[in-house]
């Protein structure tokens, strides 16, 4: 999936003015990709938030090259061809992605609008909002010592290279395509920028990668512009001094033995892990950890705000693909009843309906919107 045929707004670290929307959907997965197409349909533009830097969800991070089956019509595609088009689908409807950064707060207003704020400030105020969070954000999975947080941002990442490594000893750890890319990234930037040193740190020795990565991993082994080391840390050294440097690693190696790695920076790529975490703090009804919604309306204990996906529970949910869509499809019409009270909500069907067939722009749009005919007409 290229985030550049995106329209992405609202880059991480920049916040931007308060964006005011009617809708806001939360998670831009399989389910928050066909909630925007079913809001469009209506009529309603959306604007969509993921913690993520691209969208499609578990699809695009679990099993981006594994078959899917089950899709109605689709005998079989994979987890990215069907990311790949649903964005196609929605590209009419033309929504605004706000990728790589995560919904902290969502709270009512008085005015019957919800104020939602996202991880790097970004504010906004939407009429209603569509939860499609899934099984949660998905976050680097963090290095679990109690010493690491305070290295953070400064000596240890989590996220793709920093710059200005130029001259360090870096340590990557990991052993997937990501880490991968990270250490070939590095050791292959042209001089001055490249570190003094890149080092693969993984804790078994076989790697987990694409076949095209492990063949430019084995060419910088065999020219020694990269070393690998197995093994994990136990530790990280610094003095004790308030805000001292990371200056090492503890790693115990495979044969159980104990060494130091010195160190000038830590990238930590060992893989995402999804955490339902801000969700279950917005003071909706939860059964299990999922949001309770009723299933006429997929609406949650508070009117206005929607959920659909692998994000709910109500009586015989299943967390698949197709359901979601179905849930995402009644939701969107639960929502034109609230935001346009006074509007009929009709049912039509876009093989018929000149006016859905404008939203799509299938047909040019020359005519003044009027009710329409139902299907059967
Ligand atoms: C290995 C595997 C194979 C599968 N195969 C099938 C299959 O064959 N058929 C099928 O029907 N289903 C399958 N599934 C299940 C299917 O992937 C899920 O049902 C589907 O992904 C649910 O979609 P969703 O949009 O609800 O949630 P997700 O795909 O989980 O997407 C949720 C999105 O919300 C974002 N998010 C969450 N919280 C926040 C927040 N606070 N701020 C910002 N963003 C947030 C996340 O980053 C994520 O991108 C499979 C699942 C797995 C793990």
């Amino acid at each position: 999936v290229a985030p550049a045929s995106l329209d992405v707004a609202g880059s991480p670290g920049s916040p931007g003015r308060l964006i005011e929307t009617d809708a806001l959907v939360i998670g831009a997965g399989p389910v928050g990709l066909w909630q925007v197409f079913q809001l469009g349909l209506q009529g309603i533009s959306a604007q969509v938030i993921d913690a993520l830097p691209v969208p499609g969800g578990q699809c695009a991070q679990l099993y981006a090259d594994k078959p899917i089956y089950d899709i109605p019509g689709l005998p079989v595609c994979s987890g990215r061809e069907l990311v790949d088009r649903l964005l196609q689908q929605t590209r009419p409807i033309a929504p605004v992605f706000h990728l790589g950064q995560t919904v902290a707060t969502l709270q009512a207003q008085d005015d019957g609008r919800f104020a939602v704020t996202t991880s790097t400030g970004q504010q906004w105020l939407a009429r209603c909002v569509f939860i499609a969070a899934g099984v949660g954000a998905f976050l680097p999975r963090p290095l679990n010592l109690p010493e690491a947080e305070r290295h953070q941002g400064r000596q240890l990442f989590y996220q793709a290279p920093p710059t200005g490594l130029a001259g360090q000893q870096v340590v990557v750890v990991g052993g997937d395509d990501a880490a991968l890319q990270a250490v070939i990234t590095l050791a292959t930037l042209a001089a001055p920028a490249r570190p003094a040193s890149v080092l693969l740190l993984h804790r078994r020795a076989a790697l987990d990668a694409e076949p095209a990565l492990l063949q430019q991993w084995q060419a910088l082994l065999s020219q020694g512009s990269a070393r690998f080391e197995v093994g994990q840390i136990v530790a990280l050294e610094s003095s004790a001094a308030p805000g001292a440097p990371l200056v090492a690693l503890q790693v115990v190696g495979a044969d159980g033995a104990q060494r130091r790695l010195p160190v000038d920076s830590l990238l930590v790529l060992l893989g995402l892990s999804p955490k339902l975490g801000p969700v279950a703090q917005w003071g909706l009804a939860l059964q299990r950890r999922q949001l309770l919604v009723d299933a006429a309306h997929f609406e949650t204990s508070t009117p206005g705000i929607y959920a659909v996906g692998d994000v709910v529970s109500y009586p015989g949910k299943k967390k698949l693909i197709l359901c979601g869509f179905h849930e995402a499809t009644m939701a969107a019409f639960a929502a034109l009843q609230r935001l346009r009270p006074d509007e009929p909500t009709l049912l039509q069907y876009t093989t018929t309906s000149t006016r859905l067939q404008q939203r799509l722009g299938v047909v040019a749009d020359t005519t003044p919107a009027t009710a329409e005919p139902g299907p059967g007409d």
